[in-house]
């Protein structure tokens, strides 16, 4: 399908150069064929998009996400993590079923989807459950499946080992590449080190990458020294975990030593604002750490300690609170806030030719409206993604050449259905 998007503003989602002014883009099948003032000659549309009131964006990615626990939101808050873990949502977890995971992993997608965001990586059980949803809904995104989560671990290594290579080689690059899939290594206090080798392993044979919960509490991190005598981050260094490319949340509790290993070993960082001050587990270093050109991403993390997955929301904190705290305005602005929800999460997510409006690459993009109250006038494009839009004021979604919203209504997913099974899976919880 040749989709042709008139007189739109462009955002490209690089921070060297983030708006382009007004722009018309044309998509052949599932690649940006050309950006420019003028209409290809050779062009013809199959649908013409007027973009006069709209800023066009790559589409969000949103980097760390456990998207069936919207099952869970407002339902454990202000309390510790202890608690919020322990007493809240472990027991919840207990009675997931497969048909749980799906209602909410669709609610999670819709949700996304309305919101802007046309990829993400997810880490949670019954993967297969979650492939078929984004499948289903045409979205992109890279899905975690190890040793741990794939429920088999406990009849040996080995055989969790070929469990989970079924998952990969059946889901990894499915549906013309939109789907990828990771090892997920929950986290250093939940793999002891034999389970971190054998993922690392695994990520090595697949020629994949570890998706990991990575120094996220200051507790995590003072545990694993009385236990091991080495920070999380060195235990990853000597495990393995860090042969691979790996992508961490959190990254909160680093210090200068840890920070370096970041770098030297290309790790990626996931940012994720809400769930950190919601959970008071601390703020990441990300000035210090876009600095030394560390791969920042950002994500929602999962719902039960966002509540959302609005990449907008997560944007606008992952700029305002380092600026709050360094007592710097200048720090995590506008324009590189983008590129980390769009860019740097699609180069995390192991995703080539995506994150950025240019010509050739994959066409995933949303129009934002800027004929909304919140956004007039309109003075910077880049300021109004960050600073006044909302998830709400997405228009249309595009993901690979295929309209996935369009004037906010959801083609690939039935929205009252949706909303029916997901109210009557979350009684079950
Ligand atoms: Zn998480």
């Amino acid at each position: 399908m040749n989709i042709l998007i008139k007189n739109v503003h462009v955002i490209t989602g690089d921070a060297n150069n983030i708006y382009i002014g007004i722009n018309n883009i044309a998509i052949k099948d599932d690649l940006i064929y050309y950006i420019g003032k003028k209409i290809p000659e050779n062009f013809i549309p199959n649908k013409v998009i007027e973009g006069k009131e709209s800023i066009a964006m790559p589409g969000l990615v949103n980097a760390h996400t456990h998207t069936m626990m919207v099952l869970m939101r407002n339902s454990a808050d202000d309390l510790t993590l202890e608690n919020w873990l322990h007493k809240n949502i472990l027991p919840k977890e207990k009675n997931i079923t497969r048909d749980i995971v799906k209602s909410g992993t669709m609610l999670g997608i819709a949700e996304m989807i309305k919101s802007g965001t046309t990829c993400f990586l997810d880490m949670y059980y019954e993967m297969d459950v979650v492939a078929k949803a984004v499948l289903d809904s045409g979205m992109r995104a890279n899905l975690s499946y190890g040793l741990m989560t794939c429920n088999q671990w406990q009849k040996g290594h080995e055989y969790a080992k070929a469990f989970c290579k079924d998952f990969h080689n059946e889901y990894n690059l499915a549906n013309d590449g939109k789907l990828k899939t990771s090892v997920e290594a929950h986290s250093v206090y939940l793999c002891d080190e034999t389970m971190l080798r054998a993922n690392a392993t695994l990520a090595r044979e697949l020629n994949s990458s570890i998706h990991i919960h990575l120094h996220e509490t200051k507790f995590e991190v003072e545990e694993s020294i009385i236990k091991t005598g080495l920070t999380p981050i060195k235990q990853c260094l000597k495990t393995g975990v860090f042969d691979v490319p790996v992508i961490a949340a959190h990254t909160i509790w680093v210090d200068d030593d840890d920070m370096m290993i970041l770098k030297e070993k290309n790790v990626t960082s996931v940012h994720n604002p809400s769930s950190n001050l919601k959970l008071a587990s601390g703020i990441a270093r990300v000035p210090d750490m876009l600095d030394l050109d560390i791969n920042v991403a950002i994500g929602t993390d999962g719902a039960a300690s966002n509540n959302m997955v609005d990449m907008f929301n997560e944007m606008r904190l992952a700029s305002l609170i380092h600026k709050g705290s360094t007592l710097d305005p200048t720090v995590v602005n506008a324009a590189t806030t983008i590129q980390m929800a769009t860019y740097n999460g699609a180069k995390a997510l192991g995703f080539e030719n995506l994150g950025l409006l240019k010509e050739g690459m994959k066409a995933d993009l949303i129009l934002v409206d800027t004929s909304c109250l919140n956004n007039i006038p309109l003075n910077n494009p880049a300021s109004a993604i960050v600073y006044s839009s909302q998830g709400s004021n997405v228009d249309t979604v595009i993901c690979n050449g295929d309209i996935l919203m369009e004037h906010r209504e959801l083609l690939t997913i039935d929205e009252e259905k949706t909303i029916y099974e997901a109210r009557n899976a979350a009684k079950k919880l």
